[in-house]
């Protein structure tokens, strides 16, 4: 059994990565950035807290120098999973908001581990698909994308184009972010192996804190948004993965010998929001009419010419993913959905 540090852990896929963790008996520090908002997750893991299993540690800003090494020194950990990033769209300075906290968190952590927690043996950091995804290509039909994909976006570019494209700005926090990491490994040679998890967009039941549904996290209101007849479906990312997936990625990157230093892409495959409509209208017909849910176009899920896909072989076969169907994950994740409307959120 393991002594885990988690990063971010009261995000929507932390939270997931912590069930997993305890369920498998590895004992988890999970990191927060302020104390009430470990209370949600202290009260879901109660019977965690309680043995000794499920700690928490403030680390209020991870971009200052050093930020992990308290939390580090305090306990003899065997892997650190580093999920805390920041992802939304409403922000008003891309170098401050994204990037540093992206970059910064991201080799902060690394120095820490390599300078004060030489136990850790394996450092799994939730990179993205954004790191991987040519934007200015568009849906480029007949492409495949593979690890040796990188997003061709640059630091200098980011930072001029600014506010112009906040989306932009997202997925070079993510592209830097890992790129810095690999550069840290390759610089430095630490004791400690690396993993990055490349993951498209993240649906399923949410397992974090929902103080209201408008407040669901970002990925996840693409889905709650047409489910209440909020929005017309999202269209940008091809590709998905489910949130009980990608936690299990996490764990089995931490002890698989064969991640070591590896860059994965992790997916069930193409998806389309289409589908998500299609879903709601076949098994919540009343509440599809209710909420005035546009129907589109029933069954057309890609544009005429096609779209990109992932190839994600080497995540099977490396850590033996069993991918989740998209209609498991909509079943689940409108279920939650509807038990936390009822709970008046
Ligand atoms: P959430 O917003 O639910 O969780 C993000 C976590 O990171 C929270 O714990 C949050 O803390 C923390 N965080 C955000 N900004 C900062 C910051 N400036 N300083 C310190 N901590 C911060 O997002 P997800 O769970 O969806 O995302 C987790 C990771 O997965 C991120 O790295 C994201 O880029 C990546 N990812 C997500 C995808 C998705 O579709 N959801 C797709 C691909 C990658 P707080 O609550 O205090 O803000």
């Amino acid at each position: 059994m393991s002594t885990v540090l988690l990063t971010g852990a009261n995000g929507f896929i932390a939270a997931t990565i912590l069930r997993k963790l305890l369920e498998r008996g590895h004992t988890v520090v999970g990191t927060v950035r302020s104390e009430s908002k470990a209370t949600f997750l202290r009260e879901q893991f109660k019977a965690a807290v309680d043995s000794d299993k499920l700690k928490f540690a403030v680390v209020d800003d991870i971009t200052a120098p050093g930020a992990f090494d308290e939390v580090l020194r305090a306990y003899q950990f065997d892997a650190v999973l580093h999920t805390s990033s920041p992802f939304r769209y409403n922000i008003t300075d891309i170098d401050e908001e994204l990037l540093q906290p992206a970059i910064q968190g991201t080799t902060g952590i690394l120095h820490s581990v390599h300078r004060v927690a030489p136990s850790v043996k394996r450092v799994v950091v939730t990179s993205s698909f954004a790191s991987v995804v040519n934007r200015t290509k568009g849906t480029w039909p007949g492409k495949v994308y593979t690890e040796a994909d990188w997003n061709p976006v640059s630091y200098t570019t980011t930072r001029e184009e600014g506010l112009k494209d906040v989306g932009s700005g997202y997925y070079a926090s993510k592209t830097l972010a890992e790129q810095a990491a690999w550069d840290f490994v390759k610089e430095k040679n630490p004791s400690f192996t690396l993993t990055t998890l490349c993951p498209p967009m993240v649906y399923g039941p949410p397992e974090q804190e929902v103080p209201s549904m408008v407040k669901l996290n970002v990925s996840n209101l693409d889905i709650y948004d047409i489910f209440n007849g909020a929005s017309d479906p999202r269209y940008g990312v091809w590709v998905w993965i489910d949130v009980r997936d990608l936690a299990e990625a996490h764990v089995l990157a931490m002890d698989a010998a064969v991640a070591a230093n590896q860059r994965y892409i992790v997916s069930q495959g193409n998806f389309s929001p289409q589908m998500f409509v299609d879903y709601i209208w076949k098994h919540y017909p009343e509440r599809a009419a209710a909420k005035g849910i546009n129907k589109h176009t029933p069954g057309k899920y890609y544009p005429d010419e096609g779209v990109y896909g992932v190839d994600t072989s080497k995540s099977v076969k490396d850590l033996g993913i069993k991918y989740t169907p998209i209609e498991d994950m909509l079943r689940d994740t409108l279920k939650r959905f509807e038990d936390l409307e009822a709970e008046g959120k």
